[in-house]
């Protein structure tokens, strides 16, 4: 049993300070059980809670850390920014500076603006498209998760579906009729959901590769189809890339899959793990976002100068080692056929969904295309199976409706502790 002392008196704490003890809901381990870990340090691929425990990091913050942590390229450009002042409130180099490298990753964003969240950059965007289009509705896929605003909390994935919780308390029935939702990966229900809805939706937006109702896979055509729907009837793609950008290529989903989207929302690594999100894409497009345009959006700590320094130094980093890219689809591959093998071995035949850094094992043996299917896992057994890999050393996402997100730090030995670690608890886990 691993000692969690420490971690269990924090809790108690918390859970009289904090709803629920934690700022944001997944982390407390209730679709697992138990005590959240809290944790004290981390560098490269390990670790360190307040116990004392070591463990290697699959999640590495839900994504920014691909570097693995502390990497001092990102340390030494935050130390250099550090002495300059936490905050201006007015414009700095480093800004122009990180927009015209995300213009370059990512061609589809001919013009930016930084905010602090995925959340706001998702919320922003659809203010921009219904600002361009003069339309009222958004559609957006179940079990998709585009942040915590009002239009997103419908039908939402990651920790709203893993509580529970998809359509969320507190928005109101007006919101709600404008989201439209449909299944991901049903060509045919889209496209009825489009045509019940004629000159009416401002946008679509997805993750283009699912990491929120655990990783799931776009069909062989289906991002084409959409962007042709799209451009047929005048509305605006949004790519939801707040995961997948930088991380499944250097210029995201987009990239790999050779899909070029109205507009693209950014988060997490852009961030090199600190409060950074952004949004993005056509110009004329991003010409209605106020002072230009008419669309109001703003941020008193956007363009934060520690954020940039952190951002663009992991940007840059991962701009000048394209190489990065082959040695995580590398690592991960090896991951997740070895996973995939080891089930199979067992008699388990669970599905394992993976592209480039990002991968899920699904507690099922039925293929994982949408929210319904991601729902037929066996969640008890996962639960077990993530206490087992715990105490192995192995951090994994607390939840089955997650992705696993693979560092650099990665290294072939920690591969095959994994591996090790798997097999021993896919066994515990079905005992
Ligand atoms: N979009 C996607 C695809 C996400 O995975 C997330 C968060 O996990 C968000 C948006 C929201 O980002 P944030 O948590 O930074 O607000």
């Amino acid at each position: 049993m691993l000692n969690q002392t420490t971690s269990d008196a924090l809790f108690t704490q918390a859970k009289d300070l904090i709803p629920g003890g934690v700022n944001s809901p997944v982390r407390a381990f209730r679709s697992v059980g138990g005590t959240p870990v809290f944790m004290q340090s981390a560098a490269g691929a390990w670790l360190t809670d307040v116990d004392g425990n070591r463990y290697v990091d699959f999640i590495n913050s839900w994504g920014p850390m691909i570097l693995g942590h502390a990497p001092a390229v990102v340390l030494d450009a935050v130390r250099a920014a550090l002495p300059h002042s936490l905050s201006f409130g007015a414009p700095t180099r480093r800004e122009s500076e990180l927009a015209q490298l995300i213009t370059e990753m990512v061609p589809s964003i001919e013009k930016v603006r930084l905010v602090n969240s995925g959340t706001e950059a998702c919320m922003s965007a659809i203010r921009v498209a219904r600002g361009y289009t003069g339309r009222s509705k958004i559609l957006k896929f179940e079990g998709c998760y585009h942040g915590h605003a009002d239009a997103f909390l419908i039908a939402a994935g990651s920790g709203a579906l893993t509580l529970g919780t998809p359509d969320s308390a507190g928005v109101t029935a007006g919101v709600a009729q404008d989201t439209l939702t449909v299944p991901y990966n049903d060509l045919p229900a889209l496209q009825a959901a489009v045509a019940a809805n004629p000159s009416q939706i401002a946008a679509i937006i997805l993750e283009p590769v699912v990491g929120n109702m655990g990783l799931v896979v776009p069909q062989e055509g289906y991002l084409q189809a959409l962007r042709a729907l799209c451009t047929e009837h005048g509305i605006v793609l949004i790519f939801d890339e707040v995961m997948t950008g930088f991380r499944l290529a250097p210029g995201g989903a987009q990239e790999l899959f050779g899909i070029v989207p109205d507009m693209t929302t950014l988060g997490k690594i852009i961030g090199g793990g600190l409060p950074v999100g952004a949004y993005g894409g056509r110009a004329d497009i991003m010409n209605q976002v106020a002072p230009v345009g008419k669309v109001y959006q703003a941020g008193t700590l956007s363009g934060n100068p520690l954020a940039t320094a952190a951002g663009l130094a992991q940007l840059r980093h991962l701009q000048q080692h394209p190489e990065l890219y082959a040695q995580l689809d590398a690592t991960t591959a090896h991951l997740a056929d070895g996973s995939r093998q080891i089930a199979q071995e067992l008699g388990l035949n669970y599905t394992v969904n993976r592209v480039g850094s990002m991968f899920s094992l699904f507690f099922t043996a039925a293929p994982v295309n949408n929210l319904e299917d991601a729902k037929q896992c066996d969640l008890p057994a996962f639960g077990r199976y993530f206490h087992a890999m715990l105490e192995r050393g192995i951090y994994l996402a607390p939840s089955q409706f997650e992705a696993l997100f693979i560092s650099t730090a990665i290294t072939d030995e920690l591969v095959d502790k994994y591996l090790t670690a798997c097999r021993e608890s896919l066994v515990e886990a079905h005992r």
